[in-house]
């Protein structure tokens, strides 16, 4: 097996809050998601326990998540999602009972919902533990220029960015966006959604238990405290264009993020980090074979962290030839779905939620 990228971790891995929350990251278009996310979050503690340094190296917690909105509007909408969800798991607690088990909660909130399942990690650690994981040799830090195809548009290898070429019964393109330069999606597939996201610091002072997603007059906040002291607060969704941070939302994230952690004012502020999340119109992962010799995984969206153990489980599957993990419907997530004969209006054409409750 050999690993092919220039800048492994860096992509949107890098400013990843690690979430891996079944509930959190629904939108009221992506409910086929559910059972998705929670196979791949079952399968989590077992993943990082086999990676060197187990998961405490990967920065994993099992810690719940508290859902919460600040006026009414956002108490109905998180009341409306999790009802119409019943697969997400949240119970609903009085704004006392969130407080007292989450003492830095502000005071002005409407609504408290507990994920008591939820876990998180730390995706930059976790990037360091899989490549403690990986023989040094086997990673070329190179660009894939192209695929090399043959008769009938089979895939027996790629060329890498310095001209050399690299032989392979199989190729897996799991390079975000960029699979679409390779051919491996059909152009317009794949969007960019970038994000803006924050990194803080304790800096001694007391640090958040559970992760906290919040509703904030219709916007989206969450906090994501970290074992050292850290704190992680996310995330915008920009459909532009755009890889620079935008001071707009960073001073968002952070007056909202105040307003339910009223202590954040007083963290250190240590990063600003923008990068492109890979969408699909239907915000379901693309993932499986596209031609002889290629598989195409790509598309996590707002969820990847999340679903990275499942996805490289369903390759080595599918390369394998064998069927795919249970609770996995391989369907929803074929690459080719999206081709304009498959089209079906209400499934594949859903519109994307631009309010999406915890985005
Ligand atoms: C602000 C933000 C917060 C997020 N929070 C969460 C969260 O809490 N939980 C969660 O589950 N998900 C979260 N996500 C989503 C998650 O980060 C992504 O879904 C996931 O990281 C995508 O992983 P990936 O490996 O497909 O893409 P990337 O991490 O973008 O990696 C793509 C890789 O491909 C390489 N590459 C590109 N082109 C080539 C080429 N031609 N040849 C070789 N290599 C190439 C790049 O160098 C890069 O290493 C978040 C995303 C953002 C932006």
């Amino acid at each position: 097996m050999r690993l092919i990228d220039p800048r492994p971790g860096d992509g949107a891995t890098y400013a990843a809050a690690g979430m891996l929350s079944p509930a959190g990251e629904l939108q009221h278009t992506e409910r086929a998601a559910v059972a998705l996310h929670r196979t791949a979050a079952a399968a989590y503690p077992d993943f990082v326990a086999s990676l060197p340094g187990g998961a405490a190296a990967c920065g994993y917690e099992a810690a719940p998540t508290l859902l919460v909105g600040v006026d009414d509007a956002d108490r109905r909408r998180i009341v409306e999602l999790v009802d119409a969800a019943p697969a997400v798991q949240a119970e609903r607690r009085s704004v006392r009972e969130a407080r007292a088990a989450e003492p830095l909660l502000g005071p002005g909130l409407s609504c408290a919902y507990a994920a008591d399942g939820d876990h998180r990690v730390d995706p930059r650690a976790l990037v360091r533990a899989l490549r403690g994981a990986l023989a040094p040799s086997a990673l070329r830090p190179l660009a894939a220029r192209r695929l090399l195809r043959g008769r009938g548009g089979a895939v027996h290898g790629v060329e890498l960015s310095d001209g050399t070429a690299i032989a392979a019964a199989e190729v897996v393109v799991a390079n975000a966006l960029g699979a679409a330069d390779l051919g491996a999606t059909p152009p317009g597939v794949l969007r960019p959604v970038h994000g803006d996201i924050l990194r803080l610091h304790a800096a001694g002072l007391p640090r958040l238990a559970h992760t906290v997603r919040s509703l904030v007059r219709g916007r989206a906040v969450y906090l994501v405290p970290r074992v050292d002291g850290g704190l992680v607060v996310g995330a915008t969704e920009r459909e532009d264009a755009d890889d620079a941070v935008s001071a707009g939302g960073v001073s968002a994230l952070l007056r909202d993020a105040a307003e339910v952690m009223p202590l954040v004012d007083e963290y250190r502020f240590v990063e600003a980090t923008a990068r492109a999340r890979p969408a699909t119109p239907d915000h379901l992962p693309l993932v499986g074979r596209t031609a002889p010799g290629l598989v195409v995984a790509t598309g996590t969206h707002r969820n990847g962290v999340l679903l990275a153990p499942l996805i490289a489980d369903l390759c080595r599957r599918i390369v394998d030839d064998v069927a795919p993990p249970r609770g996995v419907e391989a369907d929803l997530l074929d690459p080719g779905r999206f081709a304009p004969t498959r089209l079906q209006p209400g499934r594949d054409a859903a519109p994307c939620d631009r309010e999406g409750v915890l985005a």
